[in-house]
């Protein structure tokens, strides 16, 4: 069979040895005779599981001790309301430069005033709006560091008077970050971290004092899930247990500095093998293009050969690449378990077709 290349966008390519560690689980966790999978979450077994990846997440992003670190379910999606549930007390700022982060300050318009301070939706979401100003009237500023659908990414973090919360479900561990910097941090598992079903939030706990005041339903409440050690209810045990293991691969790949390197690598490669092919084009701004996701498209006159580039990378083993529905084209996600070869493949089925 010939080696599948996975660049698909979410759920997507994780490290080979968080599998083969995981299935091992799945027969006899940790020596218990039990699969991970019929054991209690409250076992001593399970908790140390738990204790371990809140520390892999502390020691990889140097997340600062007055943070929580909670593992929720709900998807990154739950976000999108779960914030403003807990701090839009009146009005809050957002940017507009994607599907997501349309998606994140639809539901925040349900709690209070959202302005948005910049948008890239006059140029189909294709950069990242800059020199634009947040109020200091706001309760928190939200953006998406990781357009995934369109191959945009934050390469910095504006100024901001109030709190940053950001969406970094598509980026996250893929370089290093300063969390001290943000308020709150939310990302859906299934790209950088594990498999779906898990999601990570990373929240100052000094803002807690300064939540709404309206009801709070256990499950939507950010300080309870800190108490209780994401605990208050079952956890996703089964991707919480395989965020480990892939979390510990990259720290023996050199953490977030040495995925930083090698996710360069491998976006640079294709982005260039795109910039010189006659039969290929980008409408991704040169500054704000994504390591994580790659997106570009046949160019004027070369749409005919559609048919005859899918068949050559299907043969060639090329997996996932199928534009986003909403913009077409071509997607090739590089997330950190993606090895060089792929990427490699891929361009060698680009040149070859050229
Ligand atoms: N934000 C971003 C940047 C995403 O890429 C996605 C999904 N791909 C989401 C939010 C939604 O995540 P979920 O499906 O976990 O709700």
């Amino acid at each position: 069979m010939t080696k599948v290349h996975n660049f698909s966008a979410g759920p997507s390519i994780l490290a080979p040895s968080a599998f083969e560690k995981s299935i091992e689980d799945i027969r006899n966790f940790a020596g218990t005779g039990l699969s991970i999978l019929e054991i209690s979450h409250r076992s001593k077994q399970f908790e140390a599981v738990m204790d371990e990846t809140r520390q892999l997440v502390a020691d990889l992003l140097n997340v600062p001790s007055n943070y929580d670190i909670l593992f929720l379910g709900g998807g990154a999606s739950t976000q999108f309301y779960m914030v403003p549930h807990n701090f839009l007390r009146t009005a809050a700022a957002y940017t507009k430069t994607g599907v997501w982060a349309s998606g994140a300050l639809k539901e925040a318009k349900l709690y209070g005033d959202v302005k948005v301070v910049a948008s890239s939706e006059d140029a189909n979401f294709s950069y990242i709006p800059k020199d634009y100003t947040i109020p200091a009237d706001v309760d928190y500023f939200h953006c998406t560091s990781n357009n995934t659908i369109y191959g945009t990414q934050m390469k910095s973090y504006p100024e901001s008077p109030v709190p940053v919360f950001c969406d970094m479900s598509s980026d996250i561990f893929s370089k290093p970050v300063d969390v001290s910097k943000f308020g709150l941090i939310y990302a859906g598992a299934q790209k950088n971290m594990g498999p779906a079903g898990v999601t990570l939030v990373i929240v100052n706990k000094d803002l807690y004092s300064r939540r709404s005041d309206r009801p709070m339903p256990s499950m939507l409440d950010y300080k309870l899930h800190g108490e209780k050690g994401s605990m208050h209810n079952t956890p996703p045990v089964f991707p919480i247990l395989v965020s480990k293991y892939n979390l510990e691969w990259v720290k023996e790949q050199g953490g977030v500095k040495g995925m930083a390197a090698r996710n360069a690598a491998k976006s640079s490669l294709l982005y260039s093998a795109i910039d010189s092919n006659p039969h290929f084009t980008t409408k991704v701004a040169v500054e704000d293009r994504s390591d994580m996701n790659v997106c570009w498209v046949l160019a004027p006159g070369s749409e005919h050969l559609e048919e005859k580039f899918n068949t050559a990378c299907k043969e060639a083993g090329i997996s996932g690449i199928k534009g986003h529905r909403s913009t077409g084209g071509y997607r090739a996600s590089l997330y950190n378990a993606l090895p060089i070869e792929s990427v490699q493949a891929l361009v060698h089925v680009m040149e070859t077709f050229a």
